[in-house]
């Protein structure tokens, strides 16, 4: 499964279509759409580009999976790797991550 964008959260920025590296996303009338959901690799590029947190990835089963998703929000020069929960009420898993750190995130 590819990216999933919130359309009422998008800004209409552009990053995420400037980051892919596949050139999946496009921007139509101010909105971001993907072109090609198929080849999506799932390297998250475009969740830490996106300003306003409006696209997240469905974690597979042997991450968690049940309907948790995956985004990423930036706080005070840090990136917030946020799982979230299928189920209101559930608790959110969030990972602080200083994004000059030369890790996989
Ligand atoms: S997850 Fe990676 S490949 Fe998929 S749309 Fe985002 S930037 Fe492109
Ligand atoms: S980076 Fe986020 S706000 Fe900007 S176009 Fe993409 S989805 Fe919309």
């Amino acid at each position: 499964m590819s990216v999933e964008i919130d359309a009422a959260r998008c800004l209409g920025c552009g990053a995420c279509v400037a980051i892919c590296p596949g050139d999946l996303l496009e921007l139509q009338d101010g909105q971001v759409i993907m072109r090609q959901a198929d080849d999506c690799w799932r390297c998250a590029a475009c969740l830490k580009a996106c300003p306003a947190g409006a696209l997240s990835l469905r974690l597979a089963a042997v991450a968690g999976g049940r309907g948790w998703r995956l985004s990423v929000t930036s706080q005070d020069n840090r990136l917030l790797w946020r799982c979230l929960p299928p189920q209101a009420g559930e608790a959110e898993i969030i990972f602080s991550v200083d994004p000059q750190d030369p890790n996989p995130y």
